[in-house]
């Protein structure tokens, strides 16, 4: 699952621009899911009086509206970016994270005018977009591209620039394994100078077999999975850390 962000002050474009793109990604057959952030205090979906309302008056911590049509998931707080991925649960190909400046992660700025621009670029930007591509190509070196115009270059853009998703922006402390921090680390991969693998919470130390086919599993199921054999074995008397541990599930 692959994610990045789109942000930009309000009017520079971000949704017509998101829109463009979701449709791009959606014609070369891509499994999109998307991410708003919304800045407004009260904001609700949820009117006061209706059934899930009661729910979450209740005290329910979750509330899930399974209509004919849609289902729509109300948690009456407002939750991290990473337990929002954790949602997407790896079925989707791209999620886009629209209007979250804060994220370690690649970033598309629209921007409006060059005092957006600015204000606002730093170096986890990859593309510049938004209205200001009317009257740039480019910008300090990063190119700017119009998502009306230029859509398919904007997207193959994306496609080359955006990596899987990182295990950091599940939380993981930042250990400093690659010589820098997680920022940092994303910085230099957006520059080519690292590759996803060269993480060492990315590099694959766990596993699966099934028959002779090697699974392909994300780091998130990687680490839940070590963890969970780990709290098991580390009970053992005879287990010693520096052991490879294999389990192997028989067929009766
Ligand atoms: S090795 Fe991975 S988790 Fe550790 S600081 Fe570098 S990028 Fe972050």
């Amino acid at each position: 699952m692959k994610v990045f962000s789109v942000f930009g002050p309000t009017r520079s474009g971000k949704t017509a621009t998101i829109e463009k793109i979701i449709g791009e990604l959606k014609r070369r057959g891509k499994r999109v899911g998307s991410v708003k952030n919304i800045h407004f205090e009260k904001f609700c979906l949820d009117d006061e009086g209706t059934n899930t309302w009661r729910h979450k008056a209740a005290g329910s911590e979750m509330v899930v509206a399974r209509g004919l049509a849609e289902t729509d998931v109300l948690v009456p707080r407002q939750l991290g970016i990473d337990r929002i991925l954790g949602f997407f649960n790896h079925e989707y190909d791209y999620v886009i994270v629209e209007g979250v400046a804060d994220t370690i992660l690649p970033k598309v700025l629209c921007a409006g005018n060059l005092e957006d621009l600015e204000s606002r670029l730093n170096d986890l930007v990859f593309m510049i977009s938004g209205c200001i591509s009317n009257q740039l190509t480019e910008y300090k070196g990063i190119p700017v591209l119009n998502g009306v115009t230029a859509v398919e270059k904007l997207v193959d853009l994306i496609e080359d620039q955006v990596s899987e998703v990182m295990p950091f922006v599940y939380g993981l402390e930042q250990c400093r394994g690659c010589g820098s921090d997680c920022r940092g680390f994303v910085v230099r991969t957006l520059k080519k100078e690292r590759v996803r693998e060269d993480c060492v919470y990315v590099k694959n130390i766990v596993s699966v077999m099934i028959g002779q086919r090697e699974l392909k599993i994300d780091s998130l199921f990687e680490r839940k999975l070590k963890s969970i054999i780990e709290d098991f074995v580390f009970r053992l008397d005879s287990y010693n850390p520096n052991d490879e541990i294999q389990i192997t599930i028989r067929k009766q």
